[in-house]
């Protein structure tokens, strides 16, 4: 059994969090419909929604916001960041963001016209949709590895080089860029590894089309080859992370992740005269390309978080707390994604409650059970999330897993919360026979997980319910 990584920190300042009455819990459900988004954050008692954002800065991050010059051009901060970004990805040009999506939106809206197609191992959600805003579609080739939940493949977060040779072969000229996520983080936060870059990178250059990585992730990314590729075992992360950046022609990047920051993000590339037509565009959209829609101070956190998320201690410690969480919940009965992501532990609810149909919401069992049992949050990622009806037979189709997200913010919980977290888990276990599903009683037409209203169903029925 792994032990928990010391944490490579001491804490300074503390925020307080507390643990409402059980029958205040159940008030804010019934409250909320039994959607945890509609929950407010101090009613939570730890909260694993997202790992968006939601970082602990350190107390060089926080000095530097009293660094912040907020000059209108040429900030000394842009110049901080510029260079730590130039020094970590190679690529010379470099356009703050507000955060990921907004740098989505600008380079897309350069690259992509009707018609047109994206290929990728994997669009994250944001992107998908900034893809289909432009007209275009994105094309998801991910490994064949990622279709085994349980399967101990080292990266399934890897494109389908096979694919995506037919793909470019058989669509000449309409493909007009490459993205690779890393980590990977639809099929859980995966990582993609140095020879599957070098491999897609040789086919898309081939084919003339742009590579561009979607970076959100890269250090947790760099952090799981040095462990796991064989000839890169070793190597220092910032060292890996440059090598696979020298097999693109720039990035996107989320720096609410990997940035350890609460909001920001930036465009790298390595073409003068793209990164001068991106700049164009971010003028009318987010603002002077020294600072991208955001504060001096801010720039100047994402430089320094930049310059700490590759510290190998740190990253030990990430990955290493994801993995006992998920071991952890292993032992208690829970039946999760493998290998474990870098960013959130995956539990198999369809698994866990396997009297309750897919369109009767496992997943959302699950999470409310977390919510009621230990006012913990996370996030349902199943027929809630994704479910569809089909627009020919009206028939519901769902997706193959119903997952729940266990997402862990970058140095914010300790190894009590999360053991507090599993034991949590270990007394749901004992109930599952007894849990019910959810009917839903209020959808929006996009989005529905977001806004939607549920009603508890007793439990043990297998009564059909209509899906409104
Ligand atoms: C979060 C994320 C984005 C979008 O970034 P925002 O900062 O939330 O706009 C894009 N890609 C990936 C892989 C992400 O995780």
């Amino acid at each position: 059994m792994t032990r928990h990584p010391v944490e490579p920190f001491r804490i300074k300042a503390i925020e307080p969090i507390a643990l409402l009455p059980r029958r205040d819990r159940e008030h804010k459900l019934a409250d909320a419909g039994c959607n945890l988004f509609n929950i407010r954050a101090e009613d939570v008692f730890i909260d694993l929604l997202t790992d968006s954002g939601t970082s602990a800065m350190s107390e060089r991050q926080w000095g530097g916001l009293m660094r912040g010059d907020e000059s209108y051009a040429g900030c000394r901060n842009f110049f901080h960041l510029e260079e730590v970004v130039r020094n970590l990805t190679g690529y010379q040009h470099v356009i703050p963001t507000h955060q990921g999506r907004a740098a989505e939106h600008l380079v897309f809206s350069l690259l992509l016209e009707k018609g047109d197609f994206v290929v990728s191992n994997t669009h994250f959600d944001t992107t998908r949709a900034n893809v289909l805003y432009r007209g275009a579609t994105p094309v998801d080739l991910p490994d064949p590895s990622c279709d085994d939940v349980a399967g101990e493949y080292p990266f399934k977060g890897d494109i389908d080089c096979a694919r995506l040779e037919t793909f470019l072969d058989e669509h000449p000229g309409r493909v007009k860029v490459c993205v690779l996520t890393i980590t990977n983080n639809s099929v859980g936060g995966q990582p993609l590894s140095v020879a599957n870059a070098r491999t897609a990178s040789a086919i898309c250059r081939k084919h003339h089309v742009p590579l561009l990585f979607d970076a959100a992730r890269f250090a947790e990314n760099a952090w799981f080859v040095s462990q796991r590729e064989e000839s890169q075992r070793g190597r220092p992360v910032k060292e890996i992370a440059r090598t696979i950046f020298d097999f693109g022609d720039g990035c996107l990047m989320s720096a609410k992740k990997d940035g350890l920051v609460n909001i920001g993000g930036f465009i790298a590339v390595k073409d003068p005269e793209f990164a001068a037509r991106i700049k164009e565009a971010l003028v009318i959209f987010e603002g002077f390309h020294t600072y991208g829609g955001l504060a001096g101070r801010d720039l100047e956190a994402v430089a320094c978080g930049l310059e700490e998320v590759t510290n190998p201690d740190y990253l030990a410690y990430r990955a290493g707390q994801v993995e006992w969480l998920g071991n952890r919940l292993a032992e208690a009965g829970a039946t999760i994604v493998r290998p474990v992501g870098g960013h959130a532990v995956f539990i198999d609810a369809g698994a866990l409650y396997p009297q309750i149909p897919p369109g009767e919401f496992p997943g959302q069992t699950l999470a409310v059970a977390l919510y009621r049992e230990g006012g913990i949050r996370t996030v349902e990622i199943g027929s809630l999330m994704f479910g569809e009806i089909d627009p020919e037979t009206h028939e519901p189709i769902y997706p193959p897993h119903e997952l729940v997200r266990l997402a862990i913010p970058r140095r914010v919980y300790t190894e009590s919360h999360l053991e507090y977290v599993a034991r949590t888990f270990a007394a749901i276990f004992a109930k599952r026979e007894s849990a019910g599903g959810f009917a839903i009683e209020y959808q929006s037409p996009f989005l529905r997980h977001f806004t939607a209203r549920l009603r508890e169903l007793p439990a043990n029925t297998h009564a059909r319910v209509a899906r409104t």
